[in-house]
This record gives structure tokens, sequence and C-alpha cells, in this order.
């Protein structure tokens, strides 16, 4: 018994549970109730499941649903298995072997274990106590606990020489059958014992259950003709008499033989000789029938008589597979038929007090296999209790024995078998008599079924039983529905989904085993393959029931139409191309590009970036997609954020692409080949934040220059290029020339004006580097502490101001430079421009000052790297309309050589 609770959260509920899918009632083992009173708020609703199952082996599941008044529903599963004995003898056959006076071995001992964890009732079914020549040592029925061996020995009491058989029954509770074979000979000394192996006691159980070998004269449709059969299969003698012997009635029994050789059966007689058959033997030609009689002949008044009459059945069968062909075997079919008899006194009331079920569930089954069970009869009393079955008319159940006696505080274990012959189910109502006069009614309850497996179909298809349709998929992804397969029996199911085509798939390789009553979950897999294509097909799956996993009855068959579409993906992105102009070096440019499905599958993709470019190396180059994986319903969209970071300078390409991600049958992530095709372009440069001289101006200089002038003169074309190709970590260096001229004590004054390369800012700064081999001095900057500082006579000979600033597109930097013409000859100052990005330059100024004497001229535009210049004459003041100076110029050979 199991509980389950329902919390109500809201309001005042009243619950209800109900069973869904009400298939038969055969295996409705579980018992449900539900708190029938409203329940409060927060308070809990109690499921009870009571599970009484009555099919050793069988597992059960139902499906319930509880309901409330608000209308919610919840499915509730229950499933549940029944286990039961497992008791086994550790012999199936017994030999005894009798050599007259020489050796006899009388007793043999069999084991009977119990292997499982409950107790079982068993009996021994023949031979009862004083019948036979083979008497069972204990008593014929018992209690064997959980994991108990009971040590049992079997006697032979057989005198006359030859063979004696026997098959000893051996009976377990919610079990089946067990069968001992018990084989001895009697021979004079020195006689030759006969060969075991001549005699084929063991019965092919392959192809039917061990319970039809026990009932194998009592069922009426076995799947094949036995090799012989009995009628009748129980005899009442009714009321005899000791004396009286015309009041006993006589019995016929039919053999009839349906081999193609002879055969021969042989009766056991009853020991106590009331039940007397004639013939004891008889041989009986083929396909003919012989009669035997049966008389009884009560020993005793006020008696009841039980025997069951067994007779062997012998035959020879060649063995087509062996070597000795014409040796036959013998083999032996056994039939036990249950007889009874009384004595009672007319108006005799005996008592009788006894236990049995009202209901027996047989195993499930298929049409035209039998399927068994067994119950037990107890007897409440003391004294022997005498029971009879008797069958409703036209019966498909069977049952061993008929009648019989059960002894004092006994029981009898009676074998049920349902022969259904059709698809249905079974339920009959058997009287037990008991003592003639009492009657108990007592159901059995079986069915045959089909292998019926229902699906849920995705809708209507008249030509084929279900239909499924896949989702539209990418070509070469895979994708899957889902099909819930229920199975309607009582029995496991096996399934095979057969088909040919090879873009379908279905778990487990299209084999399922499917338990009984469940419902499964179950996948097909669609492989697509080929683009813009309609997929259908029809499957047919074969379904057949399985018992001990061995399939049985007719298989069915279940079309089911599939369809699928594929196409390739069109991913689609706006803006198609973008062109973001400059973006500077280092710094990040955010945007949102929008993702747009425009095919008609779900389906996920994954992008990315494709750079190539001119200019600076762009493996630098970064492209970062915020969310590269995107899942996209077809014609719905998404944004994503991209972001672009120029590494170096250049134009530069970006070509978004994207592949296609799915999950493959085996839950592992897959990618589909790349789409070659860029479904987004974006552009940018590259840039670093650059400085350019724009223009030059001469504030104050002997010599008026034109700004051309001094542009071309101080080499600002050098310049430029410097700041151009100036890059992160590689210094470079640029050489300015002051204009050369005559030493002098008025210093020179220039102007750069600094503008933007791009159309950002630019921050500068400069400091001075001391490249002169000129001595540091120590300056005392406070009361205890001095600097080294560059202080000698270099150092003023070249001012520059602003040492640090902005340029910006909108205003541009005035760059001073003040010149001094102080020291004679050539002398170089160093400046280091540092500019964002880790960018240096190192900016050599050369000022070369010549010795001031009248009539000399200074030089003040040279060809760069070459000594041999031209030089301006200072000769005065020029007419104010000619801008130019009026100049003199002369050539110099040879230092000091003046024309
Ligand atoms: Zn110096």
């Amino acid at each position: 018994m199991k509980y389950v609770f329902l919390m109500s959260i809201a309001i005042n509920l009243t619950y209800r549970v109900s069973l869904l899918y009400v298939i038969n009632s055969i295996d409705q083992v579980f018992k449900l109730s539900i708190t029938s009173t409203p329940v409060k708020p927060l308070d809990w609703a109690e499921v009870k499941i009571t599970f009484r199952p009555n099919v050793v082996g069988q597992s059960y599941t139902e499906y319930y649903l509880v309901d409330d008044t608000a209308g919610n529903t919840y499915r509730l599963t229950v499933t549940g298995k029944c286990f039961g004995p497992d008791v086994i003898l550790n012999k199936k056959i017994l030999e005894f072997r009798i050599w007259k006076n020489v050796s006899e071995q009388r007793k043999n001992v069999v084991k009977i274990v119990n292997k499982s964890k409950v107790d079982a009732i068993y009996q021994w079914f023949l031979p009862n106590g004083g019948q036979g020549y083979f008497q069972i040592s204990t008593g014929n029925c018992g209690v064997i606990h959980a994991f108990e061996s009971i040590t049992t020995s079997i006697v032979f009491s057989g005198i006359s020489l030859g063979v004696y058989t026997a098959e000893i029954v051996f009976l377990v509770l919610n079990q089946e059958p067990i069968y001992l074979n018990v084989i001895a000979w009697v021979v004079l000394p020195g006689s030759p014992m006969y060969n075991i192996k001549d005699h084929t006691i063991q019965k092919n159980w392959k192809r039917k259950s061990r319970s039809a070998h026990l009932m194998e004269n009592s069922l009426s449709c076995l799947c094949d003709i036995p090799q012989a059969s009995v009628f009748e299969r129980y005899l009442d003698f009714g009321k005899g008499s000791v004396i009286d012997l015309t009041l006993n009635i006589s019995q016929t029994l039919c053999v009839t033989n349906h081999e193609m050789g002879d055969g021969c059966i042989q009766w056991f007689p009853d020991p106590d000789n009331v039940f007397i058959i004639d013939p004891i033997s008889c041989v009986i030609p083929s396909n003919e029938s012989r009669l035997f009689t049966i008389r009884y002949r009560p020993k005793e008044n006020n008696e009841v008589y039980g025997y069951l009459l067994c007779g062997d059945y012998q035959y020879n069968k060649y063995d087509v597979d062996s070597d000795q062909f014409n040796v036959p075997k013998i083999k032996h079919t056994w039939f036990r038929i249950p007889c009874i008899g009384n004595t009672w006194p007319p108006c005799t009331e005996w008592n009788a007090e006894w236990d049995c079920p009202t209901e027996v569930v047989l195993p499930p089954t298929v049409p035209a296999r039998t399927t068994f069970t067994n119950f037990m009869l107890s007897n409440k009393l003391e004294i022997p209790m005498y029971f009879k079955l008797e069958a409703p008319y036209n019966t498909n159940f069977v049952a061993m024995p008929m009648c019989g006696i059960v002894q004092g505080r006994g029981w009898q274990i009676i074998t049920v078998a349902l022969e259904p012959k059709a698809f249905g189910e079974y339920v009959e109502n058997w009287d037990i008599i008991i003592n003639k006069e009492l009657k108990a009614r007592i159901s059995f309850v079986g069915n045959a079924e089909t292998s019926h497996v229902e699906l849920m179909s995705h809708g209507y298809n008249p030509g084929t039983h279900a239909m499924y349709e896949f989702p539209p998929t990418i070509t070469g992804a895979t994708n899957y529905c889902t099909a819930y397969m229920h199975n309607h029996t009582r029995m496991e199911i096996h399934l095979r989904v057969l088909t040919n085509v090879p873009w379908l798939g279905a778990d487990d390789n299209g084999t399922l085993v499917i338990p009984p009553r469940e419902i499964v979950r179950y996948h097909w897999w669609f492989f697509p393959r080929q683009a813009d294509k309609v997929y259908e097909t029809t499957v047919t799956c074969s379904c057949v029931c399985l018992i001990n996993g061995k399939p049985v009855g007719e298989p069915t068959e279940i079309f089911i139409n599939i369809t699928g579409f594929s196409e390739l993906p069109d991913l689609r992105v706006l803006p198609k191309t973008l062109n973001l102009h400059d973006a500077v070096v280092g710094e990040s440019r955010t945007f949102p590009i929008t993702l747009y499905n425009f095919g008609s599958c779900f389906f996920t993709s994954k992008l990315y970036p494709v750079i190539d470019g001119m200019g600076d190396d762009f493996s630098g180059d970064k492209f970062n997609i915020d969310c590269c994986v995107n899942s996209l319903k077809p014609s719905s969209h998404c944004e994503v954020n991209v972001t672009v970071t120029a590494g170096g300078a250049g134009s530069r390409q970006i070509d978004i692409k994207y592949t296609v991600v799915y999950r493959n049958e085996f839950n592992e992530v897959e990618e589909i080949q790349p789409i070659r095709k860029s479904i987004c372009i974006i552009w940018y440069d590259g840039i670093y934040p650059t400085i350019k001289v724009k223009r030059s101006i001469s504030v104050k200089c002997p010599v008026i220059l034109s700004n051309h002038c001094v542009w071309n003169m101080i080499n600002v074309e050098g310049l430029n290029k410097a700041l151009e190709d100036c890059r992160p970590h590689k210094p470079l260096n640029a050489d300015l020339y002051a204009p050369d001229l005559c030493v002098r004590s008025t210093d020179v004054e220039l102007i750069l004006v600094l503008g933007c390369v791009y159309s950002v800012p630019v921050p500068f700064n400069f400091r001075r580097e001391k490249i002169c081999d000129c001595e540091m001095i120590e300056v005392q900057i406070g009361i205890s502490t001095y600097e080294m500082r560059h202080a000698c006579v270099h150092r003023p000979l070249v001012e520059m101001s602003p040492m640090s600033g902005i340029v910006t597109p909108e205003t541009p930097v005035l760059l001073h430079l003040k010149l001094m013409y102080t020291s004679e000859g050539r002398n170089t100052l160093c400046f280091v421009m540092t500019m964002p990005n880790h960018r240096t330059l190192n900016i050599f100024i050369h000022i070369n000052a010549h010795v001031n004497s009248k009539g000399v001229l200074s030089p003040v535009r040279r060809v760069l790297g070459d000594d041999e210049y031209m030089t301006v004459m200072d000769c005065g003041r020029v007419p104010i309309n000619n801008l130019d100076p009026v100049i003199r110029a002369l050539f110099r050979e040879q230092a000091g050589n003046e024309i």
C-alpha cells in the first residue's frame, strides 16, 4: 500500500481520481482512493493506493487521472510487479538398480530447495502414500520456508523382474509444476542392465509450457496432435457398496493412438484394489482405439476413496538425427485419470469446511496458446473431503485434477488452464462440489490478446494507423518527433520498425520492448540530406507479444505514415553592408545587427567572422559577437551586438558567415559545415590618431621666408611622413633643419601648425633628450635636494612650446620653435614626441650657424644630404613688392674659396 499527497494551495478543493484507458477488468490490481471531503488551502489530499497482484511474474501499469473542482488535472502512473516462489528439485531423474539378492538399491534422495524469500506450499502429485511402487517417505504436502531446503527420500518397492517407470509431479502453489522421472530395473544377477538412453523420459518442453505436459490428457486444443488421447478424463463412481457388488457401477476409458506406429498403454494398478482396470496393458495399433473397464470395489463402509490412475503410454520413436536410425527409442507419455468414490450411507450429512479462492486469474496469453495457473483447495477439518469440479457447458478452461480426496487438514493444488480459441476475455463460473452436497463457486478469468499497440498520431491518414510529421529541418541537420506507444496488452510487446529509407531513423535501432500496459516515448529521427524536398514514407511496425522473452501468437502490423520537409538555412542580417570608416586602433566600437530567419525551419545558427585587409597586419584586429549562437523560429528575428576593435592601421573587410548547430540522435552537438556565403560585410579603416603639420610660418627671421620656403627648408615632409609611419613601440627618427644663418644674438622664431590627419583628436607630449656630450649639472632645487640637469650651452639653442597639448580636428596647435644662432657650427638637439598607442618620435633639430662676416652669405636652402649647397646672400632689404629676397647665389666649390 502506498500513499501520494497533493497540496491544495488556493481554495477549498474536492478531488476525484479516475482510471485512464480502461482496456479490460482483468488486471485491475490497484485500488485508488482519494480524500473525499473538501481540502482546505495548504492542506493535503491523500491518494491511497492498494496493490493486490494476482499473477506471479506479471508487471502492472495503470494510468490514473486526478482532477479537482478547480479544473486542475494530474496524471498518476502506478506500476507494480508480482513476485512468486522459486522452488526447485535438485534432481530430474532418479534411478533404482536392483540385482536380485546381490545389490538392491531401493532408496534415493531428492532435495527440495526454496530459492526465494517467500514461503511456498507444495504437494507431491504421485505417488500418494502406499500407491504404486514408488513412495515418498515424508508427507505428500507441506510448506517450505524461504531459502529452506528439505530432503525427501523416495523408496522403490517393486519385486518382480522388469523395468518400472513413473513420473512424479511436484506441485508448488503459484509456480510451474516440476517433474521427477523415476526409473527402476529389477534383474537377475549377471543380466545386463537396460540402457537408460533407450528411454526418452524428458518431454520436449521447448515449445509448450511445462504445465501443458502435466495436463496433456486434459487439454482439448493443443497446438499439435498428441501421441495418444484418453477419454473420460476423470471418473466419479459415486456411492458404492461393500456387500452388494451390483450397486457398484463400472466405467469405461477409451485410449486412442494418434501415431503412425503401434503404441502400448501400461496402467499402474491400484495397490488397494479399489479401482480395478482391465486390461492392465494393451497394444493399440495406429489410429485405433481400445476400451478399458474400471471396476469400483470399495472395501469399507462409510469411507471415501480416491485414486490417481496413471497410465504410461509408450511408443517407438525413430531418431532421424541419430546414426542408429533403425534403433528406436521408447517414448513415454503419461495419463493421469482421477478416480473417486464413496460408501457413505444414505442421508449422511458430511461436515466439510474448506478454503479456496473465489476468483482465479490466469496469466496473459494469445489466441490458441494455453495458459496455466494453479490454486489451492484446502480442507479445514480432520475428516477427508471429497471434491469434484463441475465445468459449465462448452468451457474454455480445464482443471486438473477434476476430482479427488483432500485428506484432513490437507490440501490439493489444482492446476487451471485456459485454452482460448480466439481473441477476447474469458470469464466462467465453475462449481466445486464438496462431499456431493455442498457447492462453492469459483470464477476462472483470463483473456487472449493480440499484439495491440496504439500510437498517438499527429493527425489522421486514412491509409495508415498513424501519421507523424517532422518539423521542417535544415538539410544536413538531425531532427526528431516523438511517438507515444501504448501497449494495450498484459504481455510485453516486441516492436520492430521495418523501413528502407535512409533518411529515417528510430530509437534503439528500431526495436523496442514495451512492458505490459505501458506508454513509452519513442523518437523517430530525421536525417535529411537533400534540400527543398518533401520526404514521405510508410513504415511498418511489426509487433509480437512476448511471454518469458519468447514471441507468442501472430504478429500484427502497424502502418505509419511519416513525412518531413528539408531546406537549406536562410539567415539574413540587417544591415547587409556597413562601413564604419575610421576605427581608432585599440578602441572598440559596438553596434547592433539584426538576424532574421528567412527560411521555414527553426534552427540554431552560430556566427563567425572572416577578416581580410591591407596595410598593417590585421591579426590583431578583434571582432566580437555578443551572442554568436542564436535559435530562431521561422520569420523571427533577434538583435546581436557586435564589437570591432582595430589592432593596426589599414582598411579591413569583415565577412560574417555562419554554421548551423544541432543536436544529433546521441544528444551530441554537431555543426554543419560552414555556409560559405557571407551574410553581412563590414568595412573599416584602422587608424592611429595622427598629427600632421599643415602649415609652417616664419614669424621672426632675418631673411624673409615664404611659408612654402620654410616648409621645404626645414623638412616638414620628412616630419609628416615620420608622424604617419610611427607605430607602437617602434620609435622613429625625424630631422628638422633650422635655416642656415650667420651667428647672431637675436633668435629666429618659426611656427608649425599641427592639425589632425583623421577626425580624431591626438594628444601629444614633448620632452628634451640630451644628446650632446656635456656634463649634467647639479642644481639645487630645495634646501637639501639637488637634481642633475641638462643645462649646458646647447640647451637654450632650441625652445619649443607648448611641450604638450591636444590637436583636435577643430583646433590646431601652433608649435613655436625658437632658435638661437649663438653657437657657431652645427648643433643638434633632440625632442622626443610621445603620441597615443605608445608611439614615439625622436625629432632632431639641426642648427647650422656660420661666422657672421660681412659679405658672407648664409645658406637658407639646402639639398638634404649634400654638403654642396647653394647659399643665399644676406644683401639687405628687398623692395616691398617682391616677397622673395633678392639674392646673389654663390656655389662653394671648396670651403673658404669665395667668388
Ligand atoms: Zn651640451
